[in-house]
């Protein structure tokens, strides 16, 4: 029998847990008889725990029983925690990417709000709301505890904090019953507003033909939604067209939202903005503590914030007056993310300004092939900036690796122009994707290698501190003395990471200064920035890094960029690989001559006539990329089919394998012919940290085929018995094939 007897106090909950589905409370008798407000957090009993859910809907009838009901334990807000728009956002990616709404609304929120803290982190005030009179002594004259009380704090007008309420005698239970009369009220003085005075700290640039241009189309469509892709060479003055644009909303009293990638909020962005604006900048990335994240988010929500500025997660954050989202490099991979829910945070963002009826921008030197082909269909504005606003763009020389005797992975071509860049004066960047020492320990005996206990990898080779460390599950292990199969002591490191580089640039370079910059070298708090202000100072010298050095910064001493090999990225297996290997190059490349002194660019490679090499650095990125647009178009892939991949992993391969083949089964039926279906096949890598992998890949050139798809399967899915016994997931528009 349905439940009706009790319509209006069925509550439907999100609550944080993996399952696709809303959980229905009762509300107690005492809570508030007029309807709540939907997106409030509530406490519910849930198994033996309590859980903080948040208020989806109240229908008017539950499919269980009144005594199957749990009652709801406490309301936690009486105003809602996220606005509609956001709650609208979260529905719509948890059904994008068929997650729990319950845990999508999870990724939205601060840790401290997930766990009931208040939404303010103001200490909470309590004053009367009256002024004592007859009327209340009457009210009260059987509660002399509350009479007292209420006497003691009519004595202070302002209110009255928790210390002083206790020395005050007055216990909590007391003060909950004057707040249940109204005769009392709690307050959270939260931080004043800013004064607003005027909105620049300094003049900015007069902008050049092309970036008002770009500032002129934006500003006609202020007040609507539209996407724009901001395409301008590295240096070409994205950033000061983001900061006039932000300027006319700020005016317009709106907020904006500048995405960056994770490690593109370097502290000389941050502070451009700050130095601009006299209007609160407040940044979001994962160096803040619980605290500190709860005080941005809250900063942004009540509108203190002019501009908040962050990573990935900062999409979920409210916005009192939104005007505009910013997503600075939005090719950038970081905006996927690759575990829970996988979502791409650039194109929640597109959808989230729709929902905002504002603009956004897309900012790239070097856009991904899908926002490339919206523009070229006129989706999006394309709004080109083809020059670098105050400096040159480098020159580029491809160098033959092919049977060159090479010191310290360098031609001898090269190293006389690292010679001569630090002769005067200057600074070099050398680029190498590895870190580490060596990426194999082989045995020259017998052929041993050091592989990952847990993956089908190999150990990476490190020096400081030595031992030997899986790239891709995090395990270490001791570097052997001895060959472990056959005793042998001629253990070789093959191969070359960062660590190695130093040590042999150090030998052929003395008197050089060398600034390793890798994630091994930057461990330590603050390391970083130690280390960007010492190449800051712009003292010549070789800064040799991997992809932590190419995004983002400004090197104004560097006047040679130098790629030391780019081949891995063009043998990839991976569909993006091409992409993904432009796409970095050209922001390495980026780096080289930012400032007056003319930059250039080599690259060194054994496949010096690769087409695609070749027209990337003659022809530029945007004829590179259309070409591999034809590619994918006569491939059918992504951007003109969809993917999703279903992935499964377990102690063994074949529950893995066997859940797959029987959804794919499922799949099978009549009806799903417009999605093909691939698989299930073992992962590019099979088995990772002790689990085998495999996958199914679905794919159509109809996305709403594809949806439909994945939406019948995942009752079968969810209900599998080996469902217990591996882990699957789903992952919409994928970005890693692995
Ligand atoms: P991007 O974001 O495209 O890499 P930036 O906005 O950082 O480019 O600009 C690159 C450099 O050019 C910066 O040093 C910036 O101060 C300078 N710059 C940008 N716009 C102008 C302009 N209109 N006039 C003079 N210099 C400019
Ligand atoms: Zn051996
Ligand atoms: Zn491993």
């Amino acid at each position: 029998m349905p439940n009706t007897d009790r319509s209006g106090r069925i509550l439907r909950v999100a609550l944080p847990s993996p399952l696709r589905r809303l959980f229905d409370y009762l509300a107690p008798d005492d809570w508030p008889q007029n309807a709540l407000a939907e997106g409030v957090r509530i406490a519910v009993p849930f198994g033996n725990r309590t859980l903080i859910g948040v208020l989806i809907e109240q229908p008017e009838q539950s499919e269980l029983t009144p005594e199957q009901l749990k009652t709801a334990l406490e309301l936690i807000d009486h105003n809602p925690i996220l606005p509609d728009s956001l709650l609208k956002l979260c529905r719509w990616c948890a059904d994008y990417y068929h997650h729990s709404l319950g845990d999508t609304l999870s990724n939205a929120l601060p840790a401290l709000l997930r766990q009931g803290h208040a939404t303010s982190l103001a200490e909470p005030h309590w004053r009367c709301s009256k002024a004592l009179d007859d009327q209340i002594r009457l009210a009260l004259r059987r509660a002399p505890k509350q009479l007292q009380a209420f006497e003691r704090l009519c004595e202070h007008p302002k209110g009255v904090s928790r210390p002083l309420l206790s020395s005050l005698g007055i216990s909590s239970a007391t003060l909950r019953a004057l707040e249940q009369k109204q005769l009392v009220v709690c307050e959270h003085l939260d931080e004043p507003m800013p004064g607003k005075g005027s909105l620049l700290h300094e003049a900015p640039y007069p902008l050049n033909e092309d970036q008002r241009r770009a500032v002129e189309r934006v500003d006609c469509d202020l007040d609507r939604f539209h996407c724009h892709l901001l395409q301008g060479v590295t240096g070409s003055g994205k950033t000061e067209v983001y900061l006039h644009l932000i300027e006319q909303v700020l005016r317009q009293d709106k907020q904006a939202l500048v995405l960056v990638p994770e490690i593109g909020l370097t502290p000389q962005t941050l502070q451009r903005f700050r130095q601009r604006f006299n209007r609160p900048v407040v940044a979001m990335h994962s160096g803040l503590n619980d605290r500190e994240r709860l005080k941005a988010w809250l900063d942004a929500s009540n509108g203190r914030a002019g501009i908040l500025i962050g990573t990935r997660s900062s999409l979920f954050t409210p916005l009192l007056n939104p005007g505009i989202i910013i997503v600075d490099e939005e090719h950038d991979g970081s905006y996927k993310q690759q575990d829970g829910l996988r979502y791409n945070a650039r194109d929640m963002a597109i959808y989230r300004a729709k929902l905002e009826q504002i603009p956004i921008v897309l900012g790239s030197a070097t856009p991904s092939l899908e926002s490339l082909h919206n523009a070229l269909q006129q989706r999006y504005s394309q709004l080109l900036l083809p020059n670098r606003a105050a400096a040159t763009l480098p020159d580029f020389q491809l160098l033959d690796l092919r049977n060159q005797p090479l010191i310290a992975g360098m031609t001898s071509v090269l190293q006389q122009q690292v010679e001569q860049h630090l002769q005067q004066g200057n600074q070099v960047l050398l680029f190498l994707n590895r870190r580490g020492y060596a990426p194999t320990l082989l045995c020259h005996q017998c052929g041993w290698v050091a592989d990952c206990r847990l993956c089908d990898s190999r150990m990476t080779l490190h020096r400081t501190p030595p031992h030997l460390h899986c790239h891709h599950c995090d395990s270490q292990a001791q570097v052997p003395f001895q060959c472990p199969k056959c005793n042998s002591h001629e253990l070789n490191p093959v191969g070359r990471g960062t660590e190695r580089s130093e040590e042999e640039l150090q030998l052929r370079f003395p008197r050089a200064s060398i600034l390793r910059i890798d994630r091994d070298s930057t461990r330590r708090k603050d390391a970083m920035h130690q280390l960007l202000q010492q190449i800051h100072r712009g003292e010549p010298g070789i800064l040799l890094g991997t992809q932590m050095l190419a995004k983002g910064h400004h090197f104004p001493a560097v006047t040679l960029v130098a790629i030391l090999d780019v081949d891995s990225g063009l043998f990839s297996t991976d569909f993006r690989g091409l992409e993904r290997m432009g796409q970095l190059l050209l922001q390495v490349a980026g780096r080289a001559g930012r400032a007056d002194k003319q930059g250039s660019v080599a690259i060194q490679t054994h496949n010096p006539e690769h087409p695609a090499l070749l027209q990337l650095i003659h022809q530029g990125y945007e004829t590179f990329a259309r070409s591999l647009l034809r590619e994918r178009s006569l491939l059918r892939l992504p951007p003109y089919t969809y993917l999703a991949l279903l992935r499964s992993e377990a102690a063994q391969m074949q529950p893995a394998q066997q859940f797959l083949a029987d959804i794919r089964q499922q799949a099978s039926s009549p009806g799903t012919t417009e999605v093909s279906l691939l698989g299930p096949i073992a992962a590019p890598m099979e088995r990772r940290q002790g689990r085998y992998r495999s996958q199914l890949l679905l794919q159509s050139s109809s996305r709403r085929a594809l949806h439909r798809l994945l939406q019948q399967l995942l009752p079968a899915m969810e209900t599998h018995p080996l469902s217990r016994k591996i882990r699957w997931s789903i992952d919409v528009d994928p970005q890693e094939m692995l």
